[in-house]
This record gives C-alpha cells, structure tokens and sequence, in this order.
C-alpha cells in the first residue's frame, strides 16, 4: 500500500525569493524507509513539515494512504493525521518519567492497555528497567529511544524523524543508526528520516530522496544514487567524485586511464566527464606507472591516496589498509568500473583536488 504520495507539491515562504520546495512528486509504499537527503537550505525540513502537516503547500497535493491530507488552502491538521514525530531534540516531556511520555499519545486506551503498550514498547526499544527514569536521568541514546517509543506507542501509519542523531556524539550517532533501524524493521514502520548525511540516509534507508534547492534531484535506492548519481550534483555530494575528460571514439569513451563503455550513448566525438569513485581504482607498483602517488591517508580500514597522472588530472582511491604505497612513488592503475557513469562536459565544473 502507498502510505505517502506527494504529487507536484510547491511551497514558496513569504518574503523569499526561490520556493522551498518546487514539484517534487514522490511516492513511499508501507514498510519503507526514505530518507531525505541534501546541503542546508535545500528543503528537506520543509518537506518532512508538509508531510505531517505543519505548512500547507501553495501548490500540489499530499495524499497519506491514498487520502488527500493537504491541498492548496487545506490541510488536515498534524494530529489527525496518524503520523509519529520524532524530533531533533527529542522533546520530551521534562516533567514526565520515561513511561509517561511513552503513554501520553495513547490517550484513548483504557489503563490496563495503556500499561501493557507501554511495556511492550519499552522492552522493544530495550529500555524496561528505565520506566520510571525522568528525561533529564537518560542518556542522549537512551532520550532518542524513548522519543521513538513515544512516536511508535500509537501505532501510527508513518513515523517522521527530523535529524534524529544530530544531537549524538559519533560513536553513538552509529549504533543509534543501527537501533533505529531495527526497532523500524521489528514494528515495520513506514519512516521518513531528514539527514544531511549520505552515510546515515544509505545505511538507514531503502530509499534516498536527494534534494537541491527545493528541486528533488534524484529519487533512488542508495546504490542506485552512488553507482548511477543523474547529475554532477548528486555524484559529488553522496561521496567522492573525480570527474576526467573522454571523448567518444568508435563507440567507446576514450579516456586516460582506459577505455569504458558509452552506456549513456553520447554521439561520436563528444566530450565528456566521466565519474571516478575511489572504489573504482585499484593500484599496483610500477616504476614506470602513469599516476604518482602525492598524498596518502591511513583511515584504519583503508588507505586513501590522492594520485597526479601524466596529464596533471588529480584523482582518489582508496585501497586496503594493509596496501602501502609510498608520497612520490609510481603506481599503475587498474579500473574497476562496474557503472560507467559520464556527463556532458559542459555540465561538469572543473577538475578540483
Ligand atoms: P533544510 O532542512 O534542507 O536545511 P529548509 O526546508 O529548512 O531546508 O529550508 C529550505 C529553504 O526555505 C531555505 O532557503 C530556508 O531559508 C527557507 N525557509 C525555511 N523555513 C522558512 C520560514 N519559516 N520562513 C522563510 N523561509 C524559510
């Protein structure tokens, strides 16, 4: 079942001069996660905010499971919609202990039912011995399970997560990822996650909604948005992307570092930029090698190299951790593309370090 459909919904802010939020239609099927991903400013917030109803859009429709929810000049208010909200802050109830928050949105159950939900969701998000701590005796973890318990407690048809581990230092902000995500997939609850994060949209969702500027950019399967980003955009911002010139020369992209297959079928002698992924190289010592090594990372699980080829092209890979390849020294490289992806030149800026 489609539980959220968005069809050209616009939303323009007085007094500002771009819209928010410009014709994006989206659709999330029940039990999905999608994130909505992109730079400060690009409208993600506002997004999530017409889903649950607090800004009504100036034009298109917004449908929860198959209802027209917000319309221009109408919109079903946040609490009749069915929707759970997790802020970024969590806001939980300072005065209330941890079960009480939980069972505040269950006002129509009787005290019996309200005790056994709110035991039932406390042991789900593994905090039972922690029902009668206040806000203020929980970790920041702990606070981001509660607000999700609290969110979940009314079985809603949707569940909002606005920058949820913004707040969480890193280690945390990772096994946060990974609760969460297990507590959505035990209760299969339909989600939508803002982040700014690539990591934290692909590990944690299904689907990732790339925004620019109020524009949905691309609307994919995290592989999907990396291995085949539709623009330079979203190439760049969902990791690292080396752009090198090719031509189109019998039928193929003429580059370089090798030959790649013209899969988006650009016209014969076309410029274009193909996009390189760390991930997409792999070196091998060789004194009279094309690329010399200038920079070398140790990140722990991998060594990342920054290489100068014979061109004076820049370009990255990231190689095993063990894999030691001396500042200055030869290197040949072996591509492992399995998605070509090129632009037209024009579209691509230029090379960058
Ligand atoms: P994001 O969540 O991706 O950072 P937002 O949805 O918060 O982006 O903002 C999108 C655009 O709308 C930005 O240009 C922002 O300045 C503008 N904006 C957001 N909220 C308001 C508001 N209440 N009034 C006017 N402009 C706003």
């Amino acid at each position: 079942m489609t539980i959220i459909e968005l069809i050209k919904v616009s939303k323009n802010y007085p007094n500002s001069k771009l819209p928010a939020i410009c014709d994006v239609s989206l659709k999330v099927e029940e039990g999905e996660v999608l994130a909505l991903l992109g730079p400060s400013g690009s409208g993600k917030t506002t997004l999530l905010r017409l889903i649950a109803g607090f800004e009504t859009p100036d034009e298109g429709v917004v449908l929860l499971k198959g209802n027209i929810v917000s319309e221009q000049g109408l919109a079903l208010p946040p609490e009749k919609r069915g929707v759970g909200m997790v802020f970024q802050d969590y806001a939980l109830f300072p005065h209330l202990n941890a079960a009480e928050n939980i069972a505040f949105g269950l006002r129509r159950m009787s005290r019996s039912e309200k005790n056994e939900k709110v035991c039932t969701i406390l042991e789900m998000v593994g905090l039972s011995d922690f029902s009668k701590r206040y806000p203020h005796e929980l970790s920041g973890g702990q606070q981001q399970r509660i607000a999700l318990a609290r969110a979940l407690a009314p079985d809603p048809a949707l569940v909002l997560l606005d920058e949820p581990f913004s707040s969480l230092d890193p280690d945390m902000c990772v096994r946060m990822r990974e609760d969460v995500s297990e507590i959505l997939q035990k209760t299969g609850s339909t989600a939508v996650l803002v982040t700014h994060d690539h990591e934290e949209a692909f590990s944690m969702a299904d689907k990732v909604a790339l925004l620019n500027e109020g524009r949905l950019e691309q609307l994919d399967t995290p592989e999907g948005i990396y291995h085949t980003p539709l623009s330079p955009f979203v190439a760049d911002f969902v990791g690292k992307a080396d752009f090198i010139t090719g031509v189109v020369e019998g039928g193929k992209i003429v580059t370089e570092i090798g030959c790649l297959q013209n899969t988006s079928h650009f016209i014969e002698g076309a410029e274009v930029m193909v996009m390189i992924r760390p991930d997409d190289i792999d070196l091998r010592p060789n004194a009279k090698g094309d690329a010399t090594v200038l920079e070398r990372q140790f990140r722990g699980s991998e060594n990342y190299y920054r290489l100068r080829l014979s061109s004076g092209q820049i370009i990255h890979s990231g190689q095993h951790s063990v894999s030691v390849y001396p500042v200055g020294s030869q290197v040949d490289l072996q591509l492992q593309i399995t998605h070509v992806v090129a632009f037209e030149k024009t579209k691509v800026n230029g090379p960058r370090s």
